[in-house]
C-alpha cells in the first residue's frame, strides 16, 4: 500500500467527470488499498478516485470513528433516494473549510466490489452523506457547490 497525493481544490481534475472502470483487476484493488490508507492518513470518511487523480469511478468510504468498516464501490448507480437530511460537511480536498449541505436521508445503490461482484446498497445517516459526496466527486461536483453556508476552519464545528 502506498500514501498517494490528495489533489486540493485548485486542481482542475476536480471538476472534470470520471469514466467508468473498465476491468477490475490486481490494478484496481491497488488502487482501493491506497485510496482507504490515504483517507485514514488524513481522518477523511470518504475519497474518490478523482481525488488522487485518476479519472474512473471508484470511492472509498468509512464512517465508523476507528475506521473498521471500509466501503468500496466501483462504477457506483444510484438506484433511489429517499428524504433528505442537512449537516456540515469537509473535504480532503477543501481544507480548512465546511459546509452545510443537504443530502438525501437513504440512497439505495448498485455497484461492483473488488473482486468484480455487482452488489446493491442501502445507504443511510452518515453513510449516506459520504457516499453522496463521493458520487459528486465522480461527476466533478464539489460540496462548495451545493452548501448553503460555508464556514472557515475555527468558527464550526465540523460536522
Ligand atoms: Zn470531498
Amino acid at each position: 500500500m502506498a500514501l498517494r497525493t490528495v489533489r486540493i481544490v485548485n486542481d482542475d481534475i476536480l471538476h472534470k467527470v470520471s469514466r467508468p472502470v473498465v476491468q477490475v483487476n490486481d490494478k484496481t484493488r491497488q488502487l482501493l488499498d491506497d485510496m482507504l490508507e490515504t483517507m485514514y492518513h488524513y481522518n477523511g470518511v470518504g475519497l474518490a478516485a478523482v481525488q488522487v487523480g485518476i479519472l474512473r469511478r471508484l470511492l472509498v468510504i468509512d464512517v465508523t470513528e476507528n475506521g473498521t468498516n471500509p466501503v468500496e464501490f466501483i462504477n457506483p448507480e444510484v438506484i433511489s433516494h429517499k428524504g433528505s437530511q442537512t449537516g456540515w460537511e469537509g473535504c480532503l480536498s477543501i481544507p480548512g473549510q465546511s459546509g452545510k449541505v443537504v443530502r438525501p436521508a437513504v440512497t439505495v445503490v448498485r455497484a461492483i466490489n473488488r473482486f468484480g461482484q455487482p452488489f446493491e446498497m442501502r445507504c443511510n445517516g452518515q453513510l449516506a452523506v459520504a457516499l453522496n459526496h463521493e458520487l459528486d466527486h465522480l461527476d466533478g461536483v464539489l460540496y462548495t457547490q451545493r452548501a448553503v453556508e460555508i464556514r472557515r476552519q475555527g468558527e464550526e464545528e465540523d460536522g
